[in-house]
């Protein structure tokens, strides 16, 4: 039921490739320009429902093609942003685009949900819920179809705050997903107070589950927290069958990786997510390809 890929794959500008002092200024002063010269996209990778196979939604990946270095990843840029107080500007545009194109596939007929990641910095943010709003209400989109991904790291990184954001964030209907869960030792009687609806399992568990043990054990026991606490929980970076087969027999009830589709282009996913779907899907592709 795997498959293949719909998007490019490209190579990145990873971190190890940053030389000295020199490139990260040359960067920054790049990512500074980059929103107003539209070289910032949103890639969207599948979240495929277990028990069925089917899409359910897709989260946005933020994206930069750098006109020099190629798609630089966000495993660069993102930390720089947070560093150098660009995250808000860029997490604004995000939560934008985000809802824009929730509304765009809802108007195709596509039920594609959308989660959005933010960071700890935007958690800090007095003004992140009204954002949220206004975005919703400018794109007239129903906050069921959104989820804000906060890291578990980031979200221990001040309780009490994290705790009146995302208060905030479900009062406006959207979901809360807590992200790379296993890896930010919260303690169980604080995540029992936050108003999360998942909890995902990080990808360095999911990538040593058919060799390793212990990492078998702390899946299953991410699962049965997230049972006990009455959360859905999925699964980050699946790319193998085996994988597959033990998260599912596990009872995770959603799962994200490669082997069942990178993160694409926005058009891509919408071509994915209409597969064999007949003469909207033809109308569509004739939008998309015409000359
Ligand atoms: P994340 O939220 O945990 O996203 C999952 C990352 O795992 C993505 O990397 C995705 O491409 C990658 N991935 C998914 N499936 C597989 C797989 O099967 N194998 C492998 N090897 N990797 C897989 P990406 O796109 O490079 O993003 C990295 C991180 O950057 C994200 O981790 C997230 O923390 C951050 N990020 C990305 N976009 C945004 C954004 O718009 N805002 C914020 N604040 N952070 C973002
Ligand atoms: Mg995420
Ligand atoms: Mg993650
Ligand atoms: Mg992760």
């Amino acid at each position: 039921e795997a498959k293949a890929s719909g998007g490019a794959s490209h190579a990145f500008f990873e971190p190890r490739m940053m030389r000295g002092k020199r490139d990260q200024l040359e960067l920054l002063q790049d990512l500074r320009r980059a929103l107003s010269l539209k070289q910032l996209e949103l890639y969207y990778q599948p979240k495929i429902h277990a028990p069925s196979g089917e899409i359910t939604g897709a989260e946005a990946l933020l994206r930069w093609n750098h006109p020099t270095r190629g798609m630089v990843s966000p495993g660069i840029f993102i930390p720089m942003a947070e560093r150098y107080g660009l995250i808000t500007q860029l997490g604004s545009w995000v939560i934008d685009e985000a809802c824009r194109q929730a509304r765009e596939w809802r108007d195709l007929g596509l039920r594609l949900k959308v989660a959005i990641n933010l960071s700890a910095h935007q958690l800090r943010q007095p003004s992140l819920a009204s954002e949220i709003a206004d975005a919703l209400n400018t794109h007239q989109i129903n906050p069921d179809l959104i989820t804000c991904e906060i890291t578990e790291t980031s979200a221990m990184e001040d309780v009490a705050t994290t705790v009146r954001v995302l208060g905030q964030l479900d009062a406006l209907g959207v979901h809360i997903s807590i992200d790379d869960f296993g890896t930010g030792h919260s303690s169980l009687s604080y995540l029992r107070t936050l108003p999360a609806d998942e909890l995902k399992i990080d990808r360095s568990f999911v990538l040593d589950l058919e060799t390793s043990e212990d990492a078998r054990k702390v899946a299953l026991a991410v699962v049965n927290l997230a049972k006990a606490l009455d959360l859905k929980v999925v699964a980050e970076g699946v790319e193998t069958e085996g994988q597959n087969r033990i998260l599912r027999d596990m009872g995770c009830d959603q799962l994200q990786g490669y082997l069942f589709a990178k993160p694409m282009s926005a058009k891509a996913i919408a071509l994915w997510a209409m597969e064999d779907e007949g003469p909207r899907a033809m109308a569509f592709r004739a939008s998309v390809f015409k000359p």
